[in-house]
Order: C-alpha cells, then sequence, then structure tokens
C-alpha cells in the first residue's frame, strides 16, 4: 500500500473515497488484470502511447470496478481514452438493445471528436456508435425498433433532452447502463440551472438498474463536486495536479 501511495505521488495523483483500486501502471495491465478484450488491447497498442497518463492510470480502474467516479486532470491529459476503455470493456460485444452508454459532451464538436475517437478504439469489434445529429433531421430515429440497433451514444445534453420531451419520447435510454458527462465544468457553468435540469431529466430516463455514472472536468469546481457528492453513489474523487489549481 505505502507502493501505491508513492506511486500515486509521484504522478500526482490525489484520490478521494472509500476502497479505491490500485491505478493501473500500464496499458499492458489491461489484458493481465483486467482481461480486457484483445481487439481493444490491440487498437490501444496501434496508437503507440507508451504508457496511460496519469487519469488514465486511476479512472480507468475505478471504472472497471464499476464505481461512480468524478475525475479532474487537465485538457489534453487523456481524459478521453479514461472513459472509452471501461465503457467498451463492459458492453463486451454489440447488442440489439438500444444505448447502453451515453456521452454528453458541452458542444456539437467535442461530441464528434469523442465519437471519433470511440470510433478508432473500437475499429473491428462492430459496436455502433452513434452521433446525434441537429434535431431537426431526426424523425422517429430512435423508436422503439429502429434505436435498438444502436450500443452508445454521443450527444450535447440539448439534443438529447429535446428528444426526451417529445411526447411520446423520440428516444429510450432503458437500457443505459453508463452515462458519462465529459467537461462537466463547461455544462454546470452553461446558464447556471440549465444543465441540472437537464441531466436529472436524463438520468430519470435511464430507468435500467445499476446505471453507473462518470464526470469528466478539466478544472475543479465546488459546483460540480457538491453535485457529485450530492447525487452519485459510493463516489470516489480522481484529481490529478494540485487540486485547487
Ligand atoms: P482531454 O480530454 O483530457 O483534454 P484528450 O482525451 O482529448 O484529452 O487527449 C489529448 C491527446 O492526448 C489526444 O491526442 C490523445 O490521443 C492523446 N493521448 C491520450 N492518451 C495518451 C497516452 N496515454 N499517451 C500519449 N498520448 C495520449
Ligand atoms: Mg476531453
Amino acid at each position: 500500500q505505502e507502493q501505491i501511495n508513492q506511486f500515486r505521488n509521484k504522478h500526482r495523483i490525489h484520490v478521494y473515497g472509500t476502497d479505491v483500486p490500485d491505478p493501473l501502471q500500464t496499458f499492458d495491465e489491461l489484458y493481465k488484470l483486467y482481461n480486457l478484450n484483445r481487439l481493444l488491447s490491440n487498437n490501444v497498442n496501434v496508437l503507440r502511447f507508451e504508457m496511460p497518463t496519469p487519469i488514465q492510470m486511476q479512472a480507468i480502474p475505478v471504472m472497471l470496478h464499476r464505481r461512480e467516479i468524478l475525475a479532474c486532470a487537465p485538457t489534453g491529459s487523456g481524459k478521453t481514452l479514461a472513459f472509452i476503455l471501461p465503457i467498451l470493456h463492459h458492453l463486451q460485444c454489440p447488442q440489439n438493445k438500444g444505448f447502453r452508454a451515453v456521452v454528453l459532451s458541452p458542444t456539437r464538436e467535442l461530441a464528434a471528436q469523442t465519437h471519433r475517437e470511440f470510433q478508432r478504439i473500437a475499429e473491428g469489434t462492430g459496436f455502433r456508435i452513434h452521433l446525434m445529429e441537429k434535431v431537426n433531421i431526426i424523425n422517429n430515429k430512435y423508436g422503439k425498433k429502429a434505436g435498438r440497433k444502436f450500443d452508445i451514444l454521443v450527444t450535447t445534453p440539448k439534443r438529447l433532452v429535446y428528444l426526451l420531451k417529445q411526447d411520446p419520447p423520440q428516444i429510450s435510454l432503458d437500457s443505459v447502463e453508463w452515462l458519462i458527462v465529459d467537461e462537466s465544468d463547461k455544462l454546470f457553468e452553461d446558464g447556471k440551472t440549465g444543465f441540472r435540469d437537464q441531466i436529472a431529466i436524463i438520468y430519470q430516463s435511464c430507468s435500467g438498474k445499476n446505471i453507473r455514472r462518470a464526470l469528466f472536468s478539466a478544472t475543479f469546481t465546488y459546483e460540480v463536486e457538491e453535485w457529485c457528492k450530492l447525487n452519485l453513489d459510493n463516489l470516489i474523487q480522481v484529481y490529478v495536479g494540485a487540486k485547487n489549481a
């Protein structure tokens, strides 16, 4: 345990919470300790990353243990891969159950970037990762049958809420197992209460049992921390760098 603490200190990883899983020291451990799908391991190897970044070291094992997390690390520190790998690992293979993971991004551009990275890591797995288009060209696309042929949804909260608010709702989130809020600091600052209402609507629509949530953020904000402490189950917080930097 002393060794683990030294490793975290060395990489400026700070953790808060109970029973925090040990950090990952190499990408190889994903395969050795967590039995990560070979295709996924290969797709990670293709990227030729030497080491996981600090946020990946700690956030990936936390999510692989299905724990709810607030993960905070600077822009450019590899947060996207930190949530993509655990999601793809948990979903295992494509199924016709509808969306099983939803990633919320603050802007259309960030959503498109995240979608591209998903495609890259999921290459060859057959997962169907969907980037939600402008709502005015969606009609009945995610209804009872049509929406079943997707596994993962990447969208802005606004577009998703628009579809959920239709009568009847134009999208089903019944099968969602993971709800990711990326750039949560941006989303929470946007219009003060707006995003809280949106996430409440989205979360209520995720009617499956045992849905897990993960928030990723580039900066520490009290708003996000307070929201997580209030709403998440047995929260683990991971900060890279100084907490108040
Ligand atoms: P963030 O979301 O934290 O701002 P990104 O996930 O967009 O950061 O990653 C920033 C860049 O770092 C991307 O180009 C990504 O491919 C690259 N990257 C991700 N993980 C690693 C790694 N382990 N080693 C080197 N580069 C990485
Ligand atoms: Mg990011």
